[in-house]
C-alpha cells in the first residue's frame, strides 16, 4: 500500500489532487474542515478511479488537532507511512491592509502557512527512515509577486515558498523532494465573485486554468521521476506572470 495525503482534499484543486494521486495507484487521505458532503463526493471519485481513500477531517491551522487526528492514523496503520504529502488547504480573505481585521490576518495565516508547519512535522521523520519522500505545497503567484489586497495571503505563500527552499535542502539526501507550486487564477470556488472577463484579458493563454491541471503538474512531482526536482517553485498560471 503507498499512502498519499491531501490537505483541502474536498473541493477544487485538491480533489483533482486526489484523483490524479488515485490514479496513480495512490490510497488517498482525504483531509478538510468542514464540508463532509464535498469530501464523501471526492471519496467517491476516487473509488471510481480504482483507488480507494478515506476521510481525514481536522483543521490543518490547529496544531494539537492535526498531531492528534496524524498519530491516530499512524497507529491504526502500524509500519506504513505517507509518503506523499499534499499541502493544499487555503484560504482568501481579502482586504487592504488599512481596513484589514486582525482575525483576517491570522486565519490566513495560520490555514496557509502555519499548516505546514503542523502537518509536515509529523510526517517528515517516517519520509527519512523510509529514505523516499515527496513534499508538495500549494504557493500561489500572489507569494510570489505580492497582490494589493492580499498582504495576508502573499504573506503566507511567500512564507511556504521560503519553508519549501528551506526543507529540500535539509531532506534532499535522505530521497525526499520538497517543491511548491504557484498557480495563478484557476477555476474553483476560491474564485468564485472575481471578475473572470477583465482577468482573462490579462492572461496570455486567455483563460482561467482547470483544477485538473495543477493536478497534472502535481502528479509528476509525486512522481520517482521527479526525483531530481527540489526546492523548486513551479508556476502554473498562463503565462500571466513568471
Ligand atoms: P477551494 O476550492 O476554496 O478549496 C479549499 C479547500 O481547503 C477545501 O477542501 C476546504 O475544506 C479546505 N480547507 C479550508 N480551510 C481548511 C482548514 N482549516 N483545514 C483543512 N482544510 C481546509 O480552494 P482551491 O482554489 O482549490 O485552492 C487550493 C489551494 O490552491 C489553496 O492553498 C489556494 O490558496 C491555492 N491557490 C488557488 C488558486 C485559485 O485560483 N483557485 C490560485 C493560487 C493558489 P472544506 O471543503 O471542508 O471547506
Amino acid at each position: 500500500m503507498k499512502y498519499a495525503l491531501v490537505t483541502g482534499g474536498s473541493r477544487g484543486i485538491g480533489r483533482a489532487v486526489c484523483v490524479k494521486l488515485a490514479q496513480m495507484g495512490y490510497q488517498v487521505i482525504v483531509n478538510y474542515v468542514s464540508n463532509d458532503a464535498e469530501a464523501q463526493n471526492t471519496l467517491n471519485l476516487i473509488e471510481e478511479a480504482g483507488s480507494n481513500g478515506e476521510l481525514l477531517k481536522f483543521d490543518v491551522s490547529n496544531q494539537e488537532e492535526a498531531a492528534a487526528k496524524l498519530a491516530e492514523w499512524q497507529k491504526a496503520h502500524e509500519g506504513e507511512y505517507i509518503e506523499v504529502l499534499v499541502n493544499n488547504a487555503g484560504i482568501r480573505k481579502d482586504n487592504l491592509l488599512f481596513w484589514m481585521e486582525p482575525q483576517d490576518w491570522y486565519k490566513v495565516l495560520g490555514i496557509a502557512l502555519n499548516s505546514f508547519y503542523n502537518v509536515t512535522r509529523p510526517l517528515i521523520q517516517p519520509m527519512l527512515r523510509k529514505k523516499y519522500g515527496r513534499i508538495i505545497n500549494m504557493a500561489s503567484l500572489s507569494g510570489l509577486k505580492g497582490l494589493p489586497g492580499q498582504t495576508n495571503y502573499s504573506a503566507a505563500k511567500g512564507g511556504v515558498i521560503a519553508a519549501t527552499k528551506a526543507l529540500a535542502q535539509e531532506v534532499g539526501r535522505k530521497g525526499v523532494t520538497v517543491n511548491a507550486i504557484a498557480p495563478g487564477f484557476i477555476k474553483t470556488d476560491m474564485v468564485e465573485g472575481l471578475d473572470e472577463a477583465t482577468l482573462k484579458a490579462q492572461i496570455p493563454v486567455g483563460r482561467f486554468g482547470l483544477p485538473e491541471e495543477v493536478a497534472d503538474l502535481v502528479g509528476f512531482l509525486a512522481s520517482p521521476n521527479a526525483a531530481y526536482i527540489t526546492g523548486e517553485v513551479i508556476s502554473i498560471n498562463g503565462g500571466l506572470y513568471s
